[in-house]
């Protein structure tokens, strides 16, 4: 879909009184990079013809190739509400990296998905996908820095006065719909100080485009109100952490929803059944992109609605993949996995690949399980064909390194620089001497 021309974005930029473009990429670990451009530069940015030096941001490391061009999506052009002050406004557009030779650059997460998408489009789909993102807004010392204490004492859609976090939440939501989100829920989570801001679904690769907004943006407003704003998946012990739920669904060209079926079992139709049976059969191999840090492996345990165990359910949240109950055009598989610590086009590819895998190879899932699978013994979860998620982040990259379908949609260039990454995190981290040791073991031993 077209939302602008060129000549909507300089006719856009001088009514706003743009002074300064940021163009936009994300790292392989999904953080979102800028280079400003003053606004006298944009025609050349649109042109094409904006280089940099890629060879200091991560994954974008080989010497060789630290020549980077940026080619900006037209349709990610937005303005910051933030900085619509008198001395002019400041824009944005989301960037695809390419090497000087004109191929694009393999390291560039949004090539990735877009290559992921370009698939799914052969098979006849378009993919869509809805997010929910939730985080925690924490106090800050008086230098700035972030303290795990909560701002506030509020629960579940509390309402004011004990949510002190809702005029966070509230410019959040605001500063979202003048960029053009969608917003279609907000809410107070179980957690004190947890939040949940829920937008539109989208086309997979507007979602991610929206997600790494949506992270940024809510940092940005977050600390106008001298809070800080966190994705890291599993702040403090026992309580709920935040989770990345993705809500995804495969389109025909003509606009039909794929996933339903009046006439199969819980009307969900037979690709929608092999697109289980892919996430199921892959999701050992993408738990490191969808979970990819040590902490994301503090929230994946039983007890605080967060899934452990490789499984789907047309009902009970404490699988891996539930099936929410909107049918017709709503028809959706949620993948409860993800946090929002996640490369959002990294982790969409990943599962969106192993999905397609499923449809590909028609694998079956198995029976979908509508019970409460925490309670269920050892024995009964192995009787019923439930694995367990990777436990840890060692275990999450022994699954990744096994995976060749997930490896293969990632490409070699982000397979390498990702393993080495991460086997130099798990091992900085295993041979760290913990505070919950020191206080188990030191007066003890
Ligand atoms: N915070 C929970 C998690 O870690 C999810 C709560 C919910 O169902 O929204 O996934
Ligand atoms: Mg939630």
């Amino acid at each position: 879909m077209v939302r602008f021309t060129k000549e909507d974005i300089l006719r856009l930029a001088e009514e706003q009184h743009v002074k300064f473009v940021r163009l936009q990429f994300t790292d392989i670990l999904g953080i979102l990079k800028n280079v400003a451009i003053p606004v006298s530069q944009l025609e050349r940015a649109l042109a094409n013809e904006i280089m940099f030096d890629g060879s200091s941001i991560e994954g974008f490391t080989r010497i060789e190739e630290s020549d980077m061009n940026l080619r900006p999506d037209y349709n990610t052009y937005t303005t910051f509400p933030w900085r619509n002050g008198g001395r002019g406004s400041v824009a944005r557009l989301i960037c695809d990296v390419y090497l000087p030779n004109n191929e694009p650059f393999p390291g560039d997460p949004r090539y990735v998905l877009k290559q992921v998408l370009a698939e799914a489009e052969s098979l006849g789909f378009n993919v869509m996908v809805g997010p929910e993102c939730e985080f925690f807004l924490f106090r800050r010392d008086p230098e700035g820095r972030p303290i795990p204490i909560t701002h506030d004492e509020a629960g579940y859609f509390d309402l004011g006065p004990v949510d002190k976090g809702e005029d966070s939440r509230r410019d959040i939501v605001l500063a979202l719909e003048e960029m053009g989100f969608e917003v279609e829920t907000s809410h107070h989570e179980v957690a004190q100080g947890q939040h949940e801001i829920d937008f539109k679904y989208d086309d997979a690769l507007t979602a991610a485009d929206q997600v790494a907004t949506f992270k940024f943006v809510t940092r940005i407003v977050a600390s106008n109100h001298d809070l800080h704003a966190t994705f890291m998946p599993k702040p403090l012990f026992g309580v709920c952490g935040s989770g990345m739920h993705t809500n995804i669904s495969l389109f025909t060209a003509g606009g039909q929803n794929a996933f339903y079926d009046p006439e199969m079992p819980f009307q969900l139709s037979q690709v929608c059944r092999w697109f289980i049976g892919g996430m199921l059969a892959h999701a050992p191999g993408y738990t490191l992109i969808t979970n990819p840090l040590v902490n994301s492996y503090k929230r994946l345990v039983p007890g605080y609605e967060a899934p452990c165990y490789i499984s789907w359910s047309a009902q009970n949240r404490s699988a891996l993949i539930r099936i929410p109950s909107s049918r017709g055009k709503g028809t959706r598989v949620e993948l409860r996995s993800p946090d929002p610590a996640c490369n959002p086009y990294l982790a969409f590819a990943a599962v969106i690949a192993a999905g397609l895998d499923g449809i590909r190879n028609k694998i079956e899932p198995p029976e979908s399980l509508n019970r409460n699978i925490y309670t269920m013994s050892p024995e009964a979860r192995a009787a019923a064909g439930v694995a367990n998620l990777p436990g840890s982040l060692a275990e999450a990259i022994d699954a990744f390194e096994r995976d060749e379908v997930i490896k293969a949609a990632l490409g070699p260039h982000i397979v390498d620089l990702l393993l080495e990454a991460k086997h130099i995190e798990w091992d900085v981290y295993r041979s760290q001497v913990h505070s919950w040791e020191l206080d188990q073991y030191l007066g003890v031993f």
